[in-house]
């Protein structure tokens, strides 16, 4: 037994191997150490291997689920190892094959998978020319997704789809390999040889079933092409088969998204809060899908709005629709609908248990009565509802197969339904009727014997027999055989009785084989119908989204967002729909709304105020609503504007880190760095307080730098908050920035905030009257107030007058060296190889 896991194990070196040895899992040597640690789980020694003791953990079947989960949520794989030969006749011990390896990235089990989140598999290659190959899917969708990236944007794109795990060419530098290790996922290196252009566009082929990928303009994807490879090669692998429910494919192009860089996603609480929790976020708070499906969706919609409006536009003049009360029919229609998407492939990949059946075929009969018949709808409904139609004989290939109320295994039995197998049907009436049967041959026996005592009974030791008492032995007939003797009885078995027990013994064991084999038989029905079921599933999902989006839209009191080609964002009365739900949930009274509005000549805002004046809110909320708008939902305002955005950029400080005050100012500048990079005209920018992590002149100089370069060269929409007060002056040199300033109002010497937003600089910093809200002791606060004064009074004389927006002097122009002058002169295209020669001589005597 030994040698058979020790070669099973081979073949899985990195991953746990759970090897079923009756009715437990078991672990060996190092695999059993780290599973004792990680489980916390009895490590025990038995025999010898190789002259040591045989170190083990075990873990009983029926308890497997629970500790794969612990072990994926760790990060951790594991090869499921079962005996697939047959217990009775084998000789030495039973085969066994690894069936199915679970990873974090590739699961299909309904326990391990979280209902509204992805687990996503993504694979990277590192191209030549700084490109990488990206290819990712989710095993319980339908679709494979592609794109190409620069090398610089690869942690973007990995945000973006956020994998659970990560596949690599072990063959990439070290740099790269350490930048794939930063991430939060599972992440495995594979063999150079699985990514490989060529063999991926032969298994994409494959997998789409097409002879050419021009259709989706995905050719020339060559990195992508190799990654997809891998991809493919290891989702089979783990899956223990193809993976035939994958037909679709989306190619992700860079520049037709809008950009949501990592920081974007973290600061604006998209579907984490700051503090790594999933609620309250502005995905938690659109989310009233009532299936995984839905929520699923949903999410990604949200992650991934494009630059371009047709899509957003059309969500948009779905979800107006649907307000007109479709939308609350159709959701209390949708409620308890099962998650098709995740049944489906689980039917392609085999593993789908009874009671999914029937709970898809509930879903099917329902989807059914979805679909309104209705004229003048917009396009996005026709469509989904197009979609919805449930594949013609699927509900009823299930409903004659799966009993309503199935067993939880079909490897217990009851299962297939009565009258579908007139096998099945006589085998279980075999069962049923035995009682029937033995009273009867009872009846017939006491008849022929003229034994009026005569009993026919059965245990389990001995099986079906005829008791006939001690005095009425002589009348035992011929064809009787003796089966046992007691003390005042003998125990008979005749032909008829023996016939009949070797078909009810075996009937249950054939009933059960016979159902297994049914099953099989339903599944292999069933492959047909995955394509349409996919389709449903995306419909199903889609529909639930807009729904969600529409009651939203309703309840939080939201309007629509209109597109225009100029750039602009002008909204109206504009909330921050976490915020604002959180104080109506506290009952902390109403959100202050606030207009803003940009346009190409007013592009940026300096927003001063006090500390908790709702700065931070205000320009979150701004990006919000573009974000909102964007992805093709209603927005909390009244109304709003909005001209072409291609990126949402946040520069937002982390509460300050005393321990790494040096680290933390790097990573304030690395983000101001990336932003100044990568932001254009089209871009939503957000600074909050930039330069705190350093010395005031230090802080100010590079937050006025930043302002002018932001201004002057990269032109983007711009919300720039900050405490230096100095940088009130910049608009009066700046035409497109005006300030603005979140109001206050001192009474004595208590600071009411107002959380508004009105023109023009704040009038003053309020901080000490903000520290004695906070609870300062009054004579600090007495203290800094004097302090302050004396500070005022000599301010005009004391401060410097630096212009802190002005450009700086050009930097002198460096004298030509001789050899640069030489080269000047050279004109490589006019010199023969020979001149040529020459010129490099001269070229290197003169440096
Ligand atoms: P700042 O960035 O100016 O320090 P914040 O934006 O963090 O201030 O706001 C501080 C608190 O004030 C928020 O947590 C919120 O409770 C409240 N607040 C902010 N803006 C508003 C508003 N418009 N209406 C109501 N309350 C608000």
């Amino acid at each position: 037994m030994m040698t058979q896991y020790l070669g099973i194990k081979a073949e899985y070196p990195d991953t746990l191997v759970f090897y079923r040895m009756g009715d437990f899992y078991e672990v060996f040597f190092a695999d059993a150490e780290k599973a004792a640690r990680l489980l916390d789980i009895t490590l025990t020694r038995r025999g010898q291997s190789a002259g040591e003791p045989v170190v083990m953990a075990g873990v009983p079947f029926h308890s497997l689920e629970g500790y794969l989960a612990k072990l994926i949520k760790l990060g951790e794989s594991v090869a499921i190892c079962e005996q697939v030969g047959d217990v009775a006749t084998s000789k030495g011990p039973v085969e066994r094959k690894v069936v199915r390896v679970v990873t974090p990235g590739t699961l299909t089990d309904t326990e391990l998978l979280s209902d509204k989140t992805e687990s996503i598999l993504l694979a990277v290659h590192q191209g030549a020319r700084n490109t990488c190959g990206l290819a990712w899917l989710s095993v319980t969708q339908g679709e494979i997704n592609l794109a190409h990236c620069a090398s610089e944007e690869l942690e973007m794109w990995m945000a973006r789809i956020a994998p659970s795990e990560l596949l690599y060419n072990v063959d990439v530098t070290p740099a790269f390999e350490q930048r794939l290790k930063t991430q939060r996922c599972a992440v495995s290196a594979r063999p150079a040889w699985q990514f490989d252009a060529a063999l991926g566009a032969r298994r994409l082929l494959d997998q789409l079933k097409v002879a050419s990928l021009a259709s989706w303009n995905a050719e020339d994807l060559k990195e992508a092409h190799a990654a997809a490879s891998a991809l493919l090669g290891y989702a089979e692998h783990t899956q223990g088969r193809a993976l035939t429910h994958v037909r679709g494919l989306q190619v992700v192009r860079s520049g037709e998204l809008i950009e949501l860089p990592p920081t974007t996603r973290r600061n604006l609480e998209l579907t984490q809060t700051l503090r790594g929790e999933d609620s309250p976020t502005l995905f938690s708070l659109l989310d009233s899908c009532t299936t995984g499906m839905g929520s699923r969706a949903l999410k990604s919609w949200l992650l991934s709005p494009r630059r371009d409006r047709a899509q957003a536009a059309s969500r948009l003049e779905a979800i107006t629709h649907l307000r007109g009360g479709l939308q609350q029919t159709l959701r209390g229609q949708l409620k308890g609908s099962s998650d098709v998407e995740r049944i489906t492939a689980r039917i392609a990949l085999r593993q789908v248990r009874p009671r999914e059946l029937v709970a898809l075929q509930l879903t099917l009969q329902k989807a059914e009565l979805l679909a309104p018949i209705q004229h003048g709808l917009p396009a996005l409904l026709t469509n989904i509802f197009g979609d919805l139609q449930p594949p013609e004989g699927c509900a009823a290939l299930l409903k004659r197969y799966v009993l309503d109320e199935p067993a939880a295994l079909i490897r217990d039995g009851g299962v297939i339904n009565h009258g579908c197998d007139a096998d099945l049907d006589e085998l279980r009436a075999i069962q049923t009727n035995c009682d029937a049967f033995l009273l009867d041959l009872e009846g017939r026996e006491k008849a022929r014997t003229g034994i009026a005592n005569l009993r026919v009974q059965f245990n389990k030791v001995h099986g079906f027999y005829i008791e006939v008492t001690q005095g009425q032995l002589d009348k035992v007939p011929d064809d009787y055989r003796r089966r046992q003797t007691l003390k005042n009885a003998e125990r008979y078995i005749t032909p008829e009785l023996k016939t009949f027990e070797d078909k009810a013994l075996s009937a249950q064991e054939r009933a059960l084989a016979r159902e297994k084999w049914l099953y099989e038989q339903l599944l292999d029905q069933l492959q047909d119908f995955i394509p349409a079921l996919s389709r449903l599933a995306r419909a199903l999902a889609a529909l639930d989204a807009l729904c969600a989006l529409a009651e939203r839209s309703l309840t939080l009191n939201w309007a629509a967002p209109v597109f225009v080609k100029e750039p602009c964002i002008d909204i109206s009365q504009g909330r921050h729909p976490v915020v604002e739900a959180r104080l109506a949930e506290l009952g902390a009274g109403s959100f202050i709304a606030n207009d803003c509005s940009m346009t190409g000549r007013s592009r940026m805002q300096v927003i001063t105020g006090p500390n908790m004046g709702g700065k931070s809110t205000y320009m979150r909320q701004v990006a919000l609503i573009v974000l909102l708008a964007s992805v093709g939902s209603y927005v909390p305002a009244a109304s709003c504007r909005l001209g072409p955005i291609d990126a949402i950029h946040t520069r937002i400080g982390a509460a300050d880190d005393v321990a790494n005050a040096q680290s933390t100012f790097m990573l304030e500048m690395t983000e101001a760095a990336q932003i100044l990079h990568a932001a254009t005209p089209h871009s939503l920018v957000l600074m909050d307080e930039i330069g705190r992590g350093t010395s005031t002149f230090d802080g100010l100089a590079l937050a006025g730098g930043i302002a002018a370069y932001l201004h002057n060269k990269t032109q983007a929409f711009t919300l720039f908050a900050t405490h230096y007060f100095e940088l009130t002056e910049f608009p009066a040199q700046h035409h497109g920035a005006i300030n603005v300033h979140v109001s206050a109002v001192e009474s004595g010497a208590d600071i009411v905030f107002l959380h508004h937003i009105e023109p023009g600089p704040a009038s003053k910093s309020y901080g000490i009257a903000v520290a004695k809200l906070a609870g300062v002791p009054a004579a600090v606060v007495n203290h800094a107030r004097h302090a302050l004064n004396a500070l005022e009074a000599h301010q005009t004389e004391a401060r410097a007058q630096v212009d802190l927006f002005a450009a700086p002097p050009e930097a002198p122009a460096m004298e030509q060296s001789a050899v640069d002058k030489t080269l000047a002169t050279i004109d490589p295209d006019a010199l023969s190889p020979r001149e040529a020669l020459d010129a490099l001589y001269r070229l290197k005597k003169l440096s």
